[in-house]
């Protein structure tokens, strides 16, 4: 056990990340139980702790006599220094075990900048960071989340992965592994790879061989073993009603990202927008019932003390019977002063409505996401909103009173041209301008905030070619030159850390080297600004030889073979060629939602159905 004194407490910032015994968290006797699983976030505790995912898993696991799950999230540089300088190693926030003592650490792998920070954690832990070298008294490295749609790069470091929703499976993986365990752990870890193997949804990278051909292109995978699975569907949820799910969240005592309750209304996005992997990946879309939502929600408030409920979704504004449930639960709670949050907002009225009855932080503003600047990038985005939709919404929420609205873009996107790009500044200025109409004032702040596109795997893009530094550059300093109202505020993202965000999201397993480079030159926490050094990475690609632009910058042929293609959410590769095509012709695909299946293929292959409570009652 590992004892934390006071006087490293007291030199670093927010101890608390690192004191665990927070309420709800689940404490057992460490003999007790037979699998020993530690929950991680590579990042630090504030963002760890406001992870839906794990908080779900936390209690899926806990809830099983046989398994102790707890938590470990990444020590942040002050701490990591405290420990590396007096030898401590990483440990569990429950018990306080040092990691190496887990049978699995299970990180979920959010996003690609998240890579280096995973290795350091396990050098942390006193784990080996190459899975081959792990020896049979290591955990087990599993990993899960949206990135498992594209893990090569990390492959050689994680034994196993999780790919898709895990509130089945992992269940399963521990059977797999307590079995092994009951019987004396025969032929050591390589057997109970083996055996994991065969829990559907659970990628086992040791088993699988890339091929290249003598151009270094990519050809595909070798498996070893005769019952190793060519390819691996995503795990999925149909009944999101009678799926275990969280009931009694940690609260923690300093503040996080998300410090409120999160009521999952629904999983599955199918408004279609191209440029947009989760849109892809949590397909279908499954809603839970209304009344299944008010005693979540009831459960939640009463064992934990919260006062405000965010309903989470990837577009929460979509589900079918939010009206009707905002006022239950409005009336549900109104004794309590329970406040409720909607993250996202669709760009209508109705959103505006909605926001105005939850009575949202006025101070904090609104928020949309038309995307692009001009009605024909909207229409290859398939993003499905017109000019109009957002000056009616900005409208409707300036004569409530709103006066600060946050709108985001893309820049890079496919087909764009530099009318597209100033268009941004330019609907920017209707917006404004439609203030000064609406309400005869001029005190309105729109921030426009600008990213650069990155590609993904599993997208009508993927075959794209990113933009180069240059290019972006150029087109952050076009919107630039185009604003001329004081009251439009202009953020763009750092393009160094989206080229590189792009090289990752698309490579294949030769790319562990440089991560391995990367970390070893210093990085970690490399999302956040203040951490993140791009010439750290450009000697990372010297080092092993690599050509970044291979992976980023080059548009892909139509027929190749792509690294990732084995780790699939079931979507048909022809659907999204179909979707590009489409996309360079701008013309718009349905949500499949209440019309017609267009076609992806998800539904079909996995067995699943889109659930919809307003559709079953119209
Ligand atoms: S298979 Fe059809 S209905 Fe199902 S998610 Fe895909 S497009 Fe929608």
């Amino acid at each position: 056990m590992v004892r934390i004194t006071s006087d490293i407490l007291q030199s670093v910032v927010k101890p608390a990340r690192y004191t665990g015994n927070e309420w709800n968290s689940v404490h057992k006797k460490w003999e007790d139980v037979s699998c020993h699983f530690a929950l991680s976030m590579p990042d630090v505790y504030e963002v760890g702790m406001s992870n839906l995912g794990l908080k779900i898993l936390y209690e899926i696991l806990n809830n099983r006599e046989d398994t102790w799950a707890e938590r470990v999230y990444a020590p942040w540089i002050d701490m990591e220094e405290e420990m590396r300088s007096r030898n401590i190693p990483l440990y569990s926030l429950e018990s306080f075990t040092e990691l190496n003592k887990f049978d699995f650490i299970g990180f979920s792998l959010q996003f690609e900048m998240c890579f280096t920070t995973v290795l350091n954690m396990l050098d942390l832990s006193g784990i080996n960071v190459w899975a081959k070298d792990r020896g049979d008294d290591e955990p087990f490295i599993i990993g899960g989340g949206p990135c498992v749609y594209n893990v090569e790069p990390v492959a050689d470091f994680f034994d196993l992965f999780l790919i898709g929703e895990a509130e089945e499976a992992l269940p399963e993986l521990v059977e797999v592994f307590c079995e092994w365990k009951k019987e004396g752990r025969p032929n050591g870890r390589g057997e109970f790879l083996k055996r994991a193997a065969r829990v559907r949804g659970i990628y086992v990278p040791s088993l699988y061989v890339p091929q290249y051909d003598e151009k270094g292109m990519y050809t595909g995978l070798q498996t070893i073993g005769e019952d190793t699975p060519p390819v691996i569907y995503k795990r999925i949820i149909q009944d999101m009603d009678s799926v275990a799910t969280m009931e009694r969240p940690i609260v923690p005592y300093i503040d996080i990202v998300h410090n409120r309750i999160m009521l999952e209304l629904f999983r599955g996005c199918s408004r279609g927008c191209r440029f947009c992997q989760a849109g892809v990946a949590y397909r279908p879309v499954r809603e839970r019932t209304e009344s299944r939502l008010r005693e979540l929600a009831r459960k939640m408030i009463d064992v934990t003390g919260y006062d405000e409920i965010s309903l989470t979704s990837l577009s929460s504004a979509d589900y079918s019977c939010l009206g009707g449930l905002v006022d239950n639960l409005m009336n549900d709670f109104s004794c309590e002063k329970v406040g409720f949050t909607l993250p996202s907002l669709r760009i209508d009225s109705f959103s505006i409505d909605l926001a105005d009855k939850m009575q949202q932080i006025r101070k904090s503003g609104l928020t949309f996401a038309p995307e692009a600047g001009t009605q024909r990038m909207r229409d290859v985005i398939n993003k499905g909103v017109t000019e109009e939709d957002l000056l009616k919404a900005t409208g409707a929420a300036f004569k409530k009173g709103w006066k600060t609205v946050k709108l985001y873009f893309m820049i890079g996107l496919p087909t764009e041209t530099d009318e597209d790009v100033i268009g941004i500044a330019e609907l920017a200025q209707k917006v404004v301008n439609h203030y000064k109409e609406t309400t005869g004032r001029k005190d309105v702040k729109v921030t426009i905030s600008v990213s650069c596109f990155v590609p993904k795997a599993f997208t009508a893009f993927q075959w794209f070619g990113q933009n180069t530094l240059e290019e972006f550059s150029r087109k952050q300093m076009l919107i630039k030159e185009h604003i001329k109202d004081r009251s439009i505020h202009y953020n763009y993202h750092d393009a160094h850390v989206s080229l590189l965000e792009g090289v990752l999201a698309r490579g294949d397993r030769r790319l562990s080297g440089v991560i391995y480079s990367a970390w070893k030159n210093g990085s970690r926490f490399d999302g956040w600004t203040d951490q993140f050094d791009e010439s750290r990475w450009t000697r990372a690609f010297e080092e092993n030889n690599i050509d970044p632009a291979q992976y980023n910058i080059r548009e892909r042929a139509f027929d190749e073979v792509f690294p990732w293609e084995h780790t699939t959410p079931g979507v048909s590769r022809a659907f999204l060629k179909h979707e590009y095509e489409k996309a360079v012709a701008e013309s718009l695909t349905k949500d499949c939602r209440r019309g017609d299946c267009t076609g992806c293929g998800i539904c079909q292959k996995l067995g699943v159905n889109i659930v919809d409570w307003g559709k079953e009652r119209a």
